[in-house]
C-alpha cells in the first residue's frame, strides 16, 4: 500500500474524553472513530489489525474442527421468552420492534439461535459432538460505555458453541478449546493468563476467562504465589450469594413476617440466587447511592451479590418502597434508565430487582440494602470462593496476590440450561430422548486491538506485536522529489518486499520526513526503512526496530533478508 493512496488520519493531540491509553492511540493513530457512545467505525487502518486477529482467531477454530457460521444479529424474541432470558437479561439487552409489532432484539449473544437451529437440523446423535463458531457483531447497551472498543456497544466477538450427547464428550471439547484459546492469545503476542470465572448471565456452573494482564484492566485477578491457583475475584465475591434453599434462618429473622433472605426468596421464586444477582444493577460511589433496575453490570454485580448477602432482604411493594425511598415512580420498569438516575436516598439505598421464573413471568421488587459502609470480603475455605490476601485454598503455601486484566475470552461449560429450556434433544443409542450438553466460548476481538495497545505502547504511539500489525514494514522516502535514485529504490524495494511475502506500506507522501517518521511510529509498525539521498551514496538505507532506541545502517543489497 502506498501512503499517497490510504491516508492516515492521524492527531498529535490527545482526545480529552479518552481515558485510557489504547483509546487514545486508537483515536490518534486512526483506527478508529466515534460516531456515537460505544459506536465505532473502524477505519481502513484499524480494520487491517482487526483482521488480523479474526485470521488467527480462524485458523485456531479451523485447527480444532469448529465449522463457521454466520447468524443473524436481529434474533425474534420467541426464543428469548423459550430460555426465559427475555425477562431476565435486563436492560442490557436491545429490544426493538418491527412493523408488525413483533418484538425482537439485537443479539448480544446467540445460544439461543444456536440451540433453534440445532434442535431443527440435528438427525441423529451420531452426528455429535458439533462444533461451531462466527466472527460476527454483537450489540449490549452497555450501561458505561468506555474506553474506546474496550467496552463498546456494538463489537466483534467470535462465539463458538458446542453439542454433546455427555458430559465427558463435552469437557474434551472444553480443553480444545482451552488449548485453542491458549495459541491464539500466544500467537497475538499477548501476556496473558486464565482465571477460574463466574458464569455470569450465560449461565452454566465451569467457566474460565482469559485476561490479558494490564494495569487499565477492569478485572481483578487472585493468583497464588505458589501452585497458580488464579481467579477472578467477581468470582470470589459473588460466590456467596448462592446459599441452599436448606441455609437455615436465625430465629428472630424467621418471626419477621417481612424480612426474608435471599435463599428464602429464591426458594419461593423457585430461581438460582445468581439469576436475581445478575437481574440487579448497582449505581454506587463512595457515598451511599441508589441501587436500581434490571441489568447486568458485572462490574458493579459483585457489589449487590455481597450486600444481598450480608444484608437482611426487605421486600416492599414498590408503592411503599417508593415512599420510603423517595425515589420517583418512574425508575419501575424494565425499559431503560428513567429520570432521576443519580438521585441519593440518605444512608439506605433501594434496589429493584427482576424476579423472574423464566416462565415469563416477571414481577418487580424494590429491595432496601444499607449501603453506609465498605462491605467486607467473606471469609471462605472453598477455592472458588478465594479472595485476595488470604492463604492460598489450593495449596495452603503461597498466597493470594491480585492483578488487574482485561478479559479478551470466556469459555463455559453450559450443561442443559439451553437445550432444557428450549427442548433440544435427540434419541440416544437406546431411543431415549436426551437434552443436547452444550459449551460456549467467546472471544473478544475488536476488544483484542485494544488490549494489546495496552500492553505495547510508548511515548510516540502503538508498538504492534507483528501478527496484530496493520503493516509489517514502512518504507520511507526521503527527497524522493530531488533524487531518481532515492525514488526508484524505495519502489523496488516496495516490490521486492512484496514479493517475499511482505505487507509493505511505501510512505510517499510529500511530507516533512519528522512528519512521517512520528506518523509511521504512532501508527505502531514494527520495521522502518528510510530511503534517503545520502545512505545511497553508501548503498544503505536507514532501519530501526519499533522496540529499540537505535537505527541501524543496512546494505540496500542485502534487503529483503536483512528484516529476518
Ligand atoms: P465484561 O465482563 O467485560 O462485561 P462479559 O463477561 O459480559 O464481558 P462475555 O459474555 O463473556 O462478556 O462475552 C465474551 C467476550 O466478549 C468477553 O470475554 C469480552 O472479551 C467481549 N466483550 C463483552 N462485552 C464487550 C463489550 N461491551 N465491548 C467489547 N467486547 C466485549
Ligand atoms: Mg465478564
Ligand atoms: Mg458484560
Ligand atoms: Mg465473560
Amino acid at each position: 500500500m502506498r501512503a499517497s493512496q490510504f491516508p492516515l488520519f492521524t492527531s498529535r493531540e490527545t482526545p480529552a474524553d479518552a481515558e485510557i491509553v489504547s483509546h487514545q492511540l486508537m483515536l490518534r493513530a486512526g483506527l478508529i472513530e466515534k460516531i456515537g457512545a460505544g459506536l465505532y467505525t473502524w477505519q481502513p487502518l484499524g480494520l487491517r489489525v482487526m483482521r488480523r486477529v479474526e485470521q488467527i482467531v480462524r485458523e485456531e477454530m479451523d485447527r480444532i474442527g469448529a465449522m463457521e457460521v454466520l447468524m443473524p444479529a436481529v434474533q425474534p424474541a420467541e426464543l428469548w421468552e423459550e430460555s426465559g432470558r427475555w425477562s431476565l437479561y435486563g436492560p442490557e439487552l436491545l429490544r426493538l420492534t418491527d412493523r408488525h409489532e413483533r418484538d425482537f432484539c439485537i443479539g448480544p449473544t446467540h445460544e439461543e439461535v444456536i440451540t433453534d437451529y440445532l434442535r431443527r437440523e440435528l438427525r441423529s446423535y451420531r452426528q455429535l459432538p458439533l462444533r461451531y463458531y462466527q466472527i460476527q457483531t454483537k450489540f449490549r447497551d452497555e450501561i458505561r460505555p468506555r474506553f474506546g472498543v474496550m467496552r463498546a456497544r456494538e463489537f466483534v466477538m467470535k462465539d463458538a458453541y458446542s453439542f454433546h450427547l455427555d458430559q465427558a464428550s463435552l469437557e474434551a471439547t472444553y480443553a480444545d478449546m482451552h488449548n485453542a484459546y491458549t495459541r491464539i492469545f500466544e500467537r497475538l503476542g499477548l501476556h496473558f493468563r486464565s482465571v477460574g470465572a463466574d458464569s455470569g448471565a450465560i449461565g452454566g456452573s465451569v467457566s474460565e476467562e482469559f485476561m490479558v494482564l494490564a494495569d487499565s484492566g477492569e478485572d481483578e485477578i487472585a493468583s497464588c504465589t505458589a501452585c497458580g491457583y488464579a481467579a477472578n475475584t467477581e468470582l470470589a465475591t459473588s460466590r456467596p450469594v448462592a446459599p441452599t434453599a436448606d441455609t437455615p434462618l436465625p430465629a428472630e429473622e424467621r418471626e419477621t413476617p417481612d424480612v426474608h433472605t435471599v435463599a428464602e426468596q429464591c426458594a419461593y421464586l423457585d430461581i438460582s440466587p445468581m439469576q436475581v444477582v445478575k437481574s440487579v444493577v448497582v449505581m454506587a460511589d463512595e457515598t451511599p447511592a441508589v441501587l436500581f433496575i434490571a441489568g447486568d453490570d458485572e462490574l458493579n454485580l459483585v457489589k449487590v451479590a455481597h450486600a444481598l448477602d450480608a444484608e437482611d432482604v426487605r421486600l416492599a411493594e414498590p408503592d411503599e418502597a417508593l415512599a420510603a425511598t423517595g425515589v420517583p415512580r418512574g425508575f419501575i420498569g424494565p425499559k431503560g434508565l428513567p429520570e432521576g438516575l443519580t438521585q441519593r436516598v440518605d444512608h439506605r439505598a433501594a434496589a429493584l430487582v427482576n424476579f423472574s421464573s423464566g416462565a415469563g413471568r416477571a414481577d418487580w421488587h424494590w429491595i432496601n440494602l444499607n449501603w453506609d459502609r465498605d462491605l467486607p470480603l467473606p471469609p471462605c475455605a472453598d477455592l472458588r470462593t478465594a479472595a485476595a490476601g488470604e492463604g492460598c485454598p489450593c495449596c495452603d503455601e503461597g498466597h493470594l496476590v491480585i492483578d488487574r486484566g482485561i478479559e479478551v475470552g470466556h469459555i463455559f461449560q453450559l450443561g442443559t440450561k439451553y437445550s432444557e429450556s428450549m427442548d433440544a434433544r435427540v434419541l440416544d443409542e437406546d431411543g431415549h430422548k436426551q437434552p443436547l450438553i452444550m459449551g460456549c466460548y467467546g472471544i473478544g476481538v475488536s476488544r483484542v486491538v485494544a488490549a494489546a495497545i495496552e500492553q505495547n505502547h510508548d511515548d510516540q504511539g502503538i508498538i504492534w506485536p507483528a501478527p496484530l500489525a496493520p503493516f509489517d514494514v514502512a518504507i520511507v522516502t526521503i527527497g524522493a522529489d530531488r533524487s531518481p535514485d532515492v525514488a526508484e529504490t524505495a519502489e523496488r524495494l516496495y516490490s521486492e518486499l512484496r514479493a517475499a511475502g511482505y505487507d509493505p506500506l511505501l510512505d510517499d507522501r510529500d511530507a516533512r520526513p519528522g512528519v512521517k517518521f512520528a506518523d509511521i511510529e504512532l501508527i505502531g509498525i514494527p520495521h522502518r526503512l528510510v530511503v534517503g539521498a545520502r545512505g545511497l551514496e553508501n548503498g544503505a538505507v536507514e532501519y530501526r526496530d519499533r522496540t529499540q532506541p537505535e537505527n541501524e545502517q543496512l546494505p540496500v543489497a542485502d534487503l529483503p533478508q536483512a528484516l529476518g
